[in-house]
Formats: C-alpha cells, sequence, structure tokens
C-alpha cells in the first residue's frame, strides 16, 4: 500500500489503543495535572479546530515559546497533523537572536507558556507583529488565551495529511559552536525516527513506561520522546517550567524512564542518592547531548542501579544517530569493561548510516572501522537533513554524494561503536598534532576532587594553541590541586596534553541546552572578562619542555 507515514497516525494509534494512559505534568504551584490520552486527544482536535479559525494553512510556521507541559505536547500533534509547522523556540536564547530566527521562519502565531509571560516581554517587543497566544489566564481583554480558544472550538476534526514529505515540525540547533540553524523535518522523516527510536535495542520504550522527557521540548524535538512515548502507550512525565527535585517527581509519578543532558544527571545524582528508595522504579537514563563520562555513567549504575544509555545525535538527525548498550558478548566483563564500552557513543541504530572519512584533493575517502584511526563523521539516514532551512547547503555541511558531515571527529570500531574524539571546533591543535578535550575532561572527572571540567585551547605564540583545564571541585582543595590534577593526567596521555594551567571555578558556563560553553569560556580566558574565577585562585602554569 502507499500508506503515508504521518503523524497523525501516531495520534490515531495512541488514542485508539491506550486511550487510558497518562500524561502528567508538574506545575508552577508544585501540584500534578493528570489526564488520560482520551483528554489530549479531544484538546487536540479542538486545537486543530481553533488554529484554523485562526487562519492557520498548510505549510504555515507556529512557533511556541514554552517549557515541556501537557498544553505544549497538544501542540506537538494539532499543529502538524493539521499540516502546520511546529517551531519550538529556545527560551533560553536572547530575545534579539529569537526575533531573528523568528523573522526567517516567518512564524504565523507564537504560543506563550504562562511561566513565561514576562521574560517573553522582550521578545514581544521585538516581534510585535505577532500576536501572542498565552497557555495562562488573560491579563488584559486583547490577549488571547489558550483555553478559551478550545473551549470556544468544535471538537470534531479530520487530518488530512496526504503528503508524508510535507514540513512536521522546525528546530534550530543550539548554536554551540555559531549561530543556530535551522532544520526541517518532514512526516516520514519523524514519523521513521520514531519507529527506529522505538526499537528494542534503542529507546526500548513499552507501554509499561512513565517516560520523563527533562530534555526540554525545544531541543532537538526532545529527542523525538513525545511521539515515541505516545506510539509506544507509555505514560508521560512533563516537568514543567520550575521543577525543583526530580527525585520527587521520580517518586511521585513513577518514572521508569528519564532523558536529559549529561549536566542533569550530574547536578540531580547527590539528591537521587539520598532517596534511593523512593526512585527504585526509574530503570534507565537516556543521555547525549555532550558526552558523558564514564565516572558519571559508573556511579548511576553502581549506586543507584539505573542503566545509563549514552546516545549521540544532532538536531539535523532528528536527533538520533547512535545508542549505547551492550552487546551479549559483553555481558561476562568485569563492571569496569562495561562502563568503558558505555562510555562510548555507541553504535549506529538501524536506519543511519556513518561513516569516517578525511578530506582528499580527490574528495573523501573512508577510513578503516579499527577503533583507532580518528576521521570525520558523516552520516545519512531517513531522518538526516541536506540542508538548512533557508540556507543554500555548502561543502562545510553537505558532501557533493550526499553525506552530512557532522563536524565531530570520532573513531569507529570494528562492532560499530562510535567514539566521539571531539568536535573539530573543540579539538586543540597544539605543534601540529590533535589534542582532545574529552579526553582530558574524561580523565579528569575520574578525580574525586573534579565535579566538572572543560578543556580548551587557548591560543599561544609557540604551539598555534595550548589546552587549558577549568575545572569545579567537589570541596576544599588541596593547595596543590593543579599537581594532583597534573599527575592524575600524566599516565595516561602524551606530555605535550597536558594543560598548561588548570583553574578552579565556581561553576562552567553552560550553553542554552545546558552543554559547557567552550566558546564562552574562551572568551572569559583570553578576552576582557575574566573567568568565574573562585575568590582563592590556584592555578599553576606547566614549563614546556
Ligand atoms: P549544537 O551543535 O548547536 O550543540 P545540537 O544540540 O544538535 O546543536 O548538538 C549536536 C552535537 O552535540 C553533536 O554534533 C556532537 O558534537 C554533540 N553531541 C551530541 N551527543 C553527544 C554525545 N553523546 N557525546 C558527545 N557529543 C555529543
Amino acid at each position: 500500500m502507499d500508506y503515508p507515514l504521518t503523524l497523525a497516525q501516531i495520534l490515531e494509534h495512541a488514542h485508539r489503543i491506550h486511550a487510558d494512559k497518562h500524561v502528567t505534568t508538574l506545575l508552577p504551584n508544585g501540584t500534578l495535572h493528570r489526564y488520560n490520552y482520551a483528554t489530549l486527544y479531544q484538546r487536540v482536535k479542538r486545537l486543530a479546530n481553533a488554529l484554523t479559525e485562526l487562519g492557520v494553512q498548510r505549510g504555515d510556521r507556529i512557533a511556541t515559546y514554552a517549557a515541556n507541559t501537557y498544553q505544549h505536547l497538544e501542540l506537538y500533534y494539532a499543529i502538524p497533523c493539521l499540516g502546520a509547522v511546529l517551531h519550538p523556540l529556545n527560551v533560553r536564547l536572547s530575545p534579539t537572536q529569537l526575533a531573528q530566527i523568528m523573522r526567517q521562519a516567518e512564524d504565523k502565531l507564537v504560543f506563550v507558556d504562562s511561566e513565561y509571560v514576562a521574560q517573553f516581554q522582550p521578545l514581544q517587543d521585538k516581534i510585535d507583529f505577532l500576536q501572542p497566544v498565552y497557555f495562562g489566564p488573560k491579563s488584559a481583554d486583547t490577549d488571547t488565551s489558550y483555553e478559551e480558544l478550545l473551549s470556544d472550538a468544535k471538537s470534531a476534526y479530520t487530518w488530512d495529511i496526504r503528503d508524508e514529505n510535507s514540513a512536521m515540525g522546525l528546530c534550530y540547533t543550539s548554536g554551540t559552536h555559531g549561530e543556530p540553524r535551522g532544520v526541517l523535518y518532514t512526516h516520514r522523516s519523524m514519523y521513521l525516527h520514531t519507529l527506529a527510536a522505538n526499537q528494542t535495542d534503542v529507546f526500548g520504550l513499552t507501554e509499561a513506561d512513565v517516560v520523563l522527557p527533562i530534555v526540554p521540548m525545544f531541543h532537538a524535538m526532545a529527542w523525538g520522546l513525545p511521539y515515541a512515548s505516545m506510539f509506544a502507550g507509555a505514560d508521560i512525565v512533563l516537568p514543567g517550567a520550575k521543577y525543583t527535585s526530580i527525585a520527587n517527581l521520580i517518586a511521585d509519578t513513577g518514572v521508569t524512564v528519564a532523558a536529559g543532558v549529561p549536566t542533569v544527571w550530574a547536578a540531580a545524582h547527590p539528591e537521587l542518592r539520598k532517596r534511593k528508595t523512593d526512585i527504585s522504579s526509574l530503570r534507565r537514563v537516556i543521555v547525549g547531548g555532550e558526552a558523558m563520562p564514564p565516572a558519571l555513567i559508573e556511579v548511576y549504575e553502581k549506586e543507584l542501579g539505573v542503566e545509563i544509555c549514552h546516545a549521540w545525535g544532532m538536531t539535523e538527525m532528528s536527533p538520533t544517530g547512535t545508542f549505547s548498550k551492550l552487546r551479549s558478548k559483553h555481558q561476562n566483563l568485569p563492571d569496569t569493561e562495561k562502563w568503558r564500552i558505555k562510555a562510548k557513543q555507541g553504535r549506529p541504530i538501524p536506519g543511519v548510516e556513518l561513516r569516517l572519512a578525511t578530506e582528499t584533493t580527490d574528495g573523501f575517502k573512508e577510513l578503516p572501522w579499527d577503533g583507532e584511526t580518528i576521521g570525520e563523521l558523516q552520516t545519512r539516514s531517513p531522518w538526516t537533513a541536506n540542508g538548512y532551512y533557508k540556507i543554500e547547503p555548502t561543502p562545510e555541511h553537505f558532501t557533493n554524494d550526499g553525506w552530512l558531515r557532522t563536524g565531530d571527529i570520532a573513531t569507529i570500531d570494528a562492532e560499530g561503536y562510535v567514539q566521539i574524539v571531539d568536535r573539530a571546533k573543540s579539538l586543540i591543535r597544539s605543534g601540529g598534532e590533535s589534542i582532545s578535550s574529552i579526553a582530558l575532561e574524561t580523565a579528569l572527572l575520574k578525580h574525586p576532587y573534579v565535579q566538572e571540567a572543560a578543556v580548551v585551547g587557548i591560543p599561544d605564540e609557540k604551539w598555534g594553541e595550548r589546552p587549558v583545564a577549568v575545572v569545579v571541585c567537589t570541596k576544599q582543595t588541596d593547595e596543590n590541586f593543579s599537581d594532583i590534577l597534573r599527575q592524575q593526567l600524566i599516565s595516561e596521555f602524551p606530555k605535550f596534553w597536558i594543560p598548561d594551567k588548570f583553574i578552579c571555578v565556581d561553576e562552567i558556563p553552560k550553553t542554552s541546552v545546558g552543554k559547557s560553553d567552550k566558546r564562552t569560556i574562551l572568551m572569559q580566558l583570553t578576552g576582557s572578562q575574566p573567568p568565574v574565577e573562585k575568590s582563592r585562585i590556584r592555578n599553576s602554569t606547566r614549563k614546556k619542555s
């Protein structure tokens, strides 16, 4: 059959087969809002009618400025299912950046979370051509209220997406290096991504799961979890804008699978550890966006008995590319060996093609999968973009033979396990050799003094660049902490890899999606602004031999 793959199929299936499953949202007042898929379905249909009444047409971009809540989930379905394009805005970007993005996207409407009304105001001033719809109560008669729109709308709506290749979503990269770029997803690409993500050896969600996406719904479509969870019939828990305790949320709702960037799990660990018995429902944590340090994997698996699944992907890949699970032959390995394998970014999920390449004068040459050869990671799949929104594809991002250049430098071993060595833009070039910032950070994090670490390359007249480590220390550190950390690295790395300086700071700057913000760190180290150093800075400069 020529059967179009659309998100309406996911919604209809979820409603028909799993109508009694629940969506729970943590509200700002600390209470839980809870309804079932049947109610969600009725509200989505009303919303589709309301949007149509507002003049929304096929192909229109509709922005959301919202946290992970049930209203946002309703928009995740209503907008694409009526043929328009869902455009979740990264609420942590500046109003100037967002206004530029919205102008490029030509958003027709914007939905605003009740918790973000004040922070939306400066953006509203820049995009006053758009009348926002507010999730919360109206503050002026001229405001448009989401709930009023829904209660005034008709309840019957028939989905009519015939072309599976029509756009369903527009997401911008988080802009870790450079300005955010837009990526357009189609119904077909998101449907296929959902099927792939739900395989047992990938997210492996089932009807019995209770899924907590802590990853924001504006970060690469919450990694596809809103669609994967509902297709599986899992309960969904949405943390809203102001969760204070992940442990309480897990304990109160019986979360079995949670997903977020490593920073979230590093911060949550002390609290989860205290509440070990209450959070016994949690069986798996999906983590990605940046490298999950093996030391963190170890504490979760050993102390909390929670399986850590490390994933790699990109906004350009909808976003899932690889998923790290042990193979059957690894089951009898010692734990430390298992964690070492799990700390790799994993193997390509079914449907994703990867190649390791190096650029030559004759084009790209493929490199061997031997776990040692380092090359540029390139990919293609039914859910990988072949261009950026309203930007002509350039050879910097796409090859002539149709592969996406991920910008990541990696090795791939004979079994297909990818290990990201660095982003090309973060790789430190010193004296003509490469130094992996990720490898140094991973090694530093093994030391009990080190809670967080980021290594950057600062310009150096003689060597081109030299590594400098910025670390958050766990407690009162030793006066000689630089020497201690240097010793920690010296046995693992060549001498020229060892950072010239170790700087202890209170916190490491983060990007809008919680990754280490190396651009800002570099600026603080080299520019006019000093890094946020502790009152007593203990650093030292290594003499190069
Ligand atoms: P941005 O490039 O602006 O950060 P994305 O959030 O889409 O936007 O980030 C994709 C990039 O994040 C990847 O190319 C890779 O560099 C990094 N990344 C994602 N997952 C991982 C991971 N598990 N380990 C290391 N790096 C990762």
